[in-house]
């Protein structure tokens, strides 16, 4: 059974081996994020070189941008009253971003997911001193919020744009854009990446990306509900229908979209997820999710494999249930009216898979965002849009170059015969854009019985 939900893997210090890598992509693994608050380039360059040697799979190089992190020197402990003497930019224990002039006293400040709250105290000399409020630990690139400010820090910060050289140098496939903002969060990054051949994900982790998530949507390729940072800048109750309410919206347009965060977040110390985790991945599925994201559990736990074959044994369990969440619309262009259409004769007449031959990619989105039954199967000249549509549910996407061909469909039909895509039993509709080369304007259904198709072609 093909697997229609996509399952994307953290690696780090639990999953750089080349075997583990390897166990990982043979248990479901869709796509390999490297995260680059922590760690050296080199160190991410080094994991990523085997991630691609091993697994025929998209990278995500996730970038920091306006997150605000900590940095310090060697872990310690922090016990409940402790002052921390927190610098900007260049001193022992110091915040990444310099918002020195935009914090008050009394502003509370959250590290490490909301796991260590502190108060600001006071303000001298550049430095804001920070009253624990509970006992907990601080560590070097643990993530910081200060949920009552909204900062004007920069898109990018100079190790940023590092990293955004060493994603053009490895191609990676998406660029995963941490704390958007708003939409020019993401075409400042586009500015400032010129090489850049991939995608951009655009990961919404606070109140600003939430109240923006319309123009952030006709900015990105891609867009990822960041749960671990979003449940301490809004409310943790409130991420529940924030997350189905974005998924939504995603869906009606056509826009992949990922959910992540503490999906399997026991299984970091245990071999089996609690129930409600469970219930939580599947809920996901069921809201409308692309792909689920495991961070922790692939990248420091002590199970990755295994907490991979618990995502992919939910998924195959919840997907027959999936519905389509979309909402009549008025037109918006041909592929959508096409794929509307496409949905309806899934519906009305027994199809065993759908063939989209499609250039950008954008019909197969189109497509699945319906959540029908059958099988996607995305055709593609561009190798950059093969990889990225293996993040897309319920799609399989394979490159050939159709466009050089006079029969597109009869040679597609040929090929994904021969890789054994489709079967001769199959019952294929087919969908492209003919005679056309506008954008968005897959054209065409047909409908066909391989085993005929392929004898009155031989
Ligand atoms: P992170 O983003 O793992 O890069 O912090 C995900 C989240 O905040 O949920
Ligand atoms: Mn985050």
């Amino acid at each position: 059974m093909f697997r229609k939900t996509k399952i994307i893997c953290t690696i780090g210090p639990a999953s750089s081996s080349k075997k583990i890598i390897r166990k990982m992509y043979e248990a479901g693994m869709n796509g390999a994020r490297i995260n680059t608050a922590y760690g050296s380039p080199d160190y991410h360059e080094l994991i990523m070189n085997k991630v691609r040697e091993t697994a025929n799979i998209p990278i995500i190089v996730d970038i920091k941008g306006p997150e605000i992190r900590l940095q310090v020197a060697e872990k310690q402990k922090v016990k409940k009253g402790d002052i921390l003497k927190v610098g900007f930019i260049h001193s022992k224990l110091s915040f990444n971003h310099d918002f020195y002039d935009n914090i008050r006293v009394n502003d509370m400040i959250y590290i490490d997911n909301g796991r260590l709250r502190t108060v600001v105290v006071k303000k001298a000399n550049r430095e804001v001193h920070l009253s624990a409020m509970n006992h907990g630990e601080i560590e070097n690139g643990k993530g910081v919020n200060i949920p009552s400010r909204q900062l004007s820090v920069p898109t990018l910060s100079k190790r940023d744009l590092e990293i955004i050289k060493f994603a053009e140098k490895i191609d990676a496939e998406y660029i995963a854009l941490s704390f958007t903002r708003n939409a020019e969060d993401v075409t400042n990054l586009r500015a400032s990446a010129h090489g850049y051949k991939g995608a951009v994900i655009a990961k919404i982790e606070n109140t600003e990306g939430v109240n923006n998530f319309d123009a952030i949507m006709d900015a990105a390729e891609y867009i990822m509900i960041a749960r671990g940072d979003l449940g301490v800048e809004i409310e943790p109750a409130k991420v529940p229908l924030v997350q189905k309410s974005l998924t939504k919206k995603c869906n009606q347009k056509g826009l992949p979209v990922a959910i992540a965060t503490e999906m399997l977040e026991s299984m970091i110390q245990q071999p089996s997820p609690t129930r409600a985790e469970v219930s939580d991945v599947a809920n996901a599925i069921l809201d409308g999710a692309d792909a689920i994201m495991l961070s922790g559990e692939t990248s420091i736990g002590k199970h990755p494999v295994r907490s991979v074959s618990m995502i992919a044994q939910i998924a195959e369990e919840t997907e027959p249930a999936t519905k389509s969440h979309i909402e009549d619309s008025t037109f918006v262009n041909i592929s959508d009216a096409i794929s509307k259409s496409i949905q309806r004769l899934c519906q009305t007449m027994p199809i065993d898979k759908v063939v989209t031959l499609t250039r950008s990619g954008y019909t197969a989105k189109m497509i699945s965002r319906f959540k029908i039954a059958p099988l996607i199967i995305a055709v593609t000249p561009n190798e950059m849009v093969k990889s990225q549509l293996e993040l897309v549910f319920g799609v399989c996407p394979t490159q050939m170059n159709y466009l050089i061909e006079d029969d597109r469909i009869l040679s597609v039909a040929k090929k994904l015969s021969s890789d054994k895509l489709i079967s001769s039993k199959d019952t294929i509709l087919f969908t492209a854009a003919f005679r056309t080369s506008r954008r968005h304007s897959s054209n065409l259904i047909e409908i066909h019985d391989i085993a005929e198709l392929l004898h009155l072609a031989s």
